[in-house]
């Protein structure tokens, strides 16, 4: 689950980690009260996607009148079709320089690992390796001060700065491991004549952990079409391509997407409707395909308890009562498999036996650019 910024700094604070001064505002008209008591400010949208500052979520105003203007303006932005729902209005820091610091996790090594740059800010992810100092850290023995220092020293940093990474890496650090967070994120970490301050703030807990956080509100990130998949009990992830993906099982729906990019296609869903789905529940599944208006659809079934003319029936009874008259490519085999493909064939449809032929298909039905 990702915080929103405001909500990560608040953590912030209770950790000990310097924020700047500034208040959450729901319309625009409240930014200028906060202008006259703050100065200039900064106005920052409060969406769960990045790269706001590039897509002109923050803003500057030196005035209470520019202030709400900007406000305005930044109310009516979408990110991702998101508007944000309030605004971070906050005291303009002076910064010297923007640093990057973070904890994740790395997968693959199985252990949390600091990052830290010199070169933090909009375009980190463009930092070269040598810039961009990688610090895994052992689970058993835990953040030690050397280790920060260690850090300093391959970033070349020293004197007052290294003094106070002494003291903020170990409270980003604690709140990585009391929070159960797979991110904690400060980019960019401010150097200002008042010392360095986060100026962002990204969190992202761990789903799995959320239950023994009963304090932190619950963030919707789930899209309608993921809610109304989340109440039938389906697996669904929206993912904006163009050809809706349908199979019975998380590892054979993971490999479909993996063929569709590996042919060039872009996949609009992720959809598990797992195994031995009755005829209504798989025809809610593929209405729940028609939803994000894809060009082409691709239904992957490798029958075990899933049988075919289950699916092959629910199939066109959908395509019957919905009107559906998108390209479709299948695979169909296993259970009930003859009985599935005399039922297509009935409706005109040609199922595939490989799943490589299937998905090739998919990608040639789909238009032209
Ligand atoms: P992001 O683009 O979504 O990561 O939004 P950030 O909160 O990181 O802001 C983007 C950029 O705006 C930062 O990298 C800074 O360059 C700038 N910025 C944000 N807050 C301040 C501030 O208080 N003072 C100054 N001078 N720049 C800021
Ligand atoms: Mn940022």
């Amino acid at each position: 689950m990702k915080l929103y910024e405001y909500l990560g700094k608040k953590i912030f604070q209770a950790f000990d980690i310097p924020t700047p001064r500034g208040y959450t505002i729901e319309k625009a008209e409240e930014a200028g009260k906060i202008a006259e008591e703050l100065g200039t400010v900064v106005i920052k949208s409060q969406v769960l996607t990045g790269k706001r500052g590039k897509a002109g979520g923050v803003a500057f105003a030196s005035n209470p009148e520019q202030a709400v203007a900007e406000a305005q303006r930044i109310f009516q932005l979408e990110f991702d079709g998101v508007k944000s729902e309030r605004l971070l209005v906050e005291e303009k820091l002076q910064i010297e320089q923007e640093l990057y610091l973070a904890f994740t996790i790395d997968s693959a090594a199985r252990c949390p690992v600091m990052l830290f740059s010199l070169d933090g800010g909009m375009d980190v992810e463009e930092v070269s390796e040598e810039r961009m100092i990688r610090w895994p850290v052992n689970n058993s023995v835990g953040l030690h001060p050397y280790a920060i220092r260690e850090v300093c020293r391959l970033a070349g940093v020293t004197g007052n700065l290294q003094k106070e990474l002494l003291k903020i890496v170990p409270s980003l650090y604690r709140l990585f491991r009391e929070l159960d967070t797979e991110l904690a994120e400060i980019n960019p970490l401010a150097l200002t004549p008042q010392g360095i301050i986060a100026a962002d703030a990204k969190v992202t807990i761990d789903d799995d952990a959320l239950y023994r956080h009963q304090d932190l509100p619950r963030i919707k990130e789930k899209t309608a079409l993921e809610l109304q998949a989340e109440e039938l009990g389906l697996a669904y992830v929206e993912l904006g391509g163009e050809i809706a993906v349908m199979a019975n099982g998380a590892g054979i729906t993971m490999s479909t997407l993996d063929l569709v990019q590996h042919y060039g296609g872009t996949a609009a869903n992720f959809l598990d409707f797992g195994g031995g789905a009755d005829l209504e529940r798989t025809a809610k599944a593929l209405e729940l395909l028609l939803g994000t208006d894809p060009k082409v659809l691709l239904i992957n079934i490798f029958g075990g308890i899933t049988r075919c003319d289950v699916v092959a029936e629910a199939f066109v009874q959908v395509k019957e009562s919905k009107g559906i008259d998108l390209p479709v490519s299948f695979r169909l085999v296993g259970t009930k498999e003859k009985e599935g493909r005399a039922i297509l064939e009935k409706a005109g449809i040609q199922a595939f036996t490989g799943m490589d032929e299937a998905v090739r298909h998919a990608v040639a039905l789909m238009p032209a650019p």
